[in-house]
């Protein structure tokens, strides 16, 4: 059996087949941060899983256009433009260069494509023009443009293919303003919102007027533009499946009559210590306030990706001296089997690791059964190590296996790993010999460990290992 994904669409696990019959590429957007502020970690939770599919899908072999696009217009933006007395681009320019950095500090690989809604207005427009001309649009007096939901479901489309949604609760014709996705109202939305004095200088000209764009219709026209009417596949946390993403669809749908996309994968919530975060419990938590404490970009990483995509997740402190204490384990495995393997050239990848762990994964990513045999693993080399009873070729297949293991969970390279301990100590050693001009052992401890593999770096905080 290959790659299956749980599609919101179908509310069901279903094969992957991209679009693509002939080519390998696949198109993937993910809808993007919203830059008014850092971004927390049940942001980064749903990012890290958007991470994890691109890297999945290119182990198997896939060809992947990531999309994630930057909303740098919004209702929430603009009020804090207002509030911070800033320009819209600086104001949002500091929260997308954080944002970047903080997607880095999680070795999360950057997407392709990162358009900004506020460089899209040229097609925001057209897509709205084509709504219009097709009657499901309509332009209210104010000079704001509504989607209309009746005229819609009037052609014969379908409001509610991610959501079952009851019509007869609807309050049709109703114009709601405000687009933050906390909004309930499955009422018409709007495409185009006419400028209010409130909006300052943040508008664009338009065959309706000065206004903005709704945040939705964002997400169509930039996928589309990158990715094609069509494409295959669209992520974005649970909350976003209604109203954001049912309305991508009736967007699209509604100005192409093509299907928009083949897979919706949604990943679920994070909690922190059983609580919804909220900055008001004190439990609501950016990437940065973790990093001040002390933990690694790469030890949230790695906890961020130890449960399945589609489960809520429990963020506490312990779970992340857990993840320390976890990936210690794994770095030290690996040191042994590189000092096993030191000098050897490079061998076949160790299959049997590598047919647990796809196993698992193809199966909608259940990284949790993929951890579990990842550890028993670890756990029967450790063993064997111990008992001197590993050789060195299987070490370096292990290696191998890693690498590629690793192109997935991007935990950590083979080169950034530590240095088991007692090289460590060798190398304190050398500083000692060095400290009392004992040059001629300081020179021999460096050929040892050049022997075994790893070469010394002077950093400003002294002397470092690295694997040469
Ligand atoms: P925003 O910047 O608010 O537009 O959100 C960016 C992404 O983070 C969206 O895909 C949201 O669904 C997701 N998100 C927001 N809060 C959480 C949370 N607590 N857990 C997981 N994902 C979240
Ligand atoms: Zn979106």
């Amino acid at each position: 059996m290959g790659l299956r994904f749980f599609n919101t669409l179908s509310r069901s696990v279903q094969e992957f087949v991209q679009l693509d019959p002939a080519g390998k590429e696949v198109g993937m957007y993910c809808c993007g941060p919203t830059v008014y502020d850092f971004a927390h970690i049940g942001n980064w939770r749903t990012f890290v899983f958007a991470d994890l599919v691109r890297r999945y899908l290119e182990l198997k072999g896939y060809q992947v256009r990531h999309v994630m696009n930057i909303t740098d217009v919004e209702d929430k933006i603009i009020r804090r433009v207002r509030e911070t007395n800033s320009t819209l681009a600086e104001f949002t320019g500091q929260y997308e260069a954080a944002f970047l950095e903080d997607l880095k500090t999680l070795n999360c690989l950057e997407p392709h494509h990162k358009p900004r809604a506020t460089e899209h207005i040229g097609e925001i427009i057209s897509l709205i023009e084509k709504l219009l001309a097709r009657g499901i649009a309509y332009k209210a007096a104010d000079g704001s443009v509504y989607f209309s939901i009746e005229k819609y479901r009037g052609c014969g489309c379908t409001y509610g293919q991610l959501l079952k949604l009851n019509f007869e609760e609807m309050r049709p014709g109703e114009r709601v303003k405000s687009d933050e996705y906390a909004k309930e109202s499955v009422a018409d939305f709007a495409l185009w919102k006419a400028r209010v004095p409130e909006d300052g200088d943040v508008f664009w000209s338009s065959p309706w007027g000065e206004g903005r764009p709704g945040w939705h219709i964002e997400c169509s026209a930039m996928s589309m533009k990158i990715l094609g009417e069509s494409f295959d596949l669209h992520l974005g946390g649970e909350d976003l499946i209604f109203p954001h993403h049912e309305d991508e669809i009736a967007q699209s749908e509604g100005a192409t009559g093509q299907p928009f996309v083949k897979y919706w994968l949604h990943g679920a919530f994070l909690l922190v210590e059983g609580r919804k975060m909220s900055k008001s419990l004190g439990n609501y938590f950016t990437l940065r306030d973790l990093l001040a404490k002390g933990f690694t970009g790469r030890e949230i990483r790695y906890l961020l990706l130890t449960a399945h995509y589609r489960e809520t997740f429990n963020f506490t402190m312990d779970g992340l001296q857990g993840a320390r204490t976890a990936l210690a384990r794994i770095d030290e495995c690996l040191g042994k089997l590189r000092e096993l393997a030191a000098g050897r050239p490079e061998a076949a990848a160790d299959e049997a690791i590598l047919q647990v762990f796809t196993t698992a994964l193809d199966d909608d990513l259940n990284i949790a059964a993929a951890w579990g045999g990842l550890f028993d693993w670890v756990r029967e080399l450790n063993r064997r190590l111990a008992g001197n009873a590993l050789p060195a070729a299987t070490a370096a297949a292990a290696l191998a296996a890693w690498e590629r293991i690793d192109s997935v969970l991007g935990i950590g390279t083979v080169a950034e790993a530590k240095a088991p301990a007692e090289l460590q100590a060798l190398l304190e050693a050398r500083q000692a010999a060095r400290q009392a001009k004992d040059f001629k052992r300081a020179d021999a401890i460096r050929d040892e460990l050049k022997a075994k593999g790893w070469i010394i770096e002077d950093t400003p905080k002294g002397p470092k290992l690295k694997k040469a």
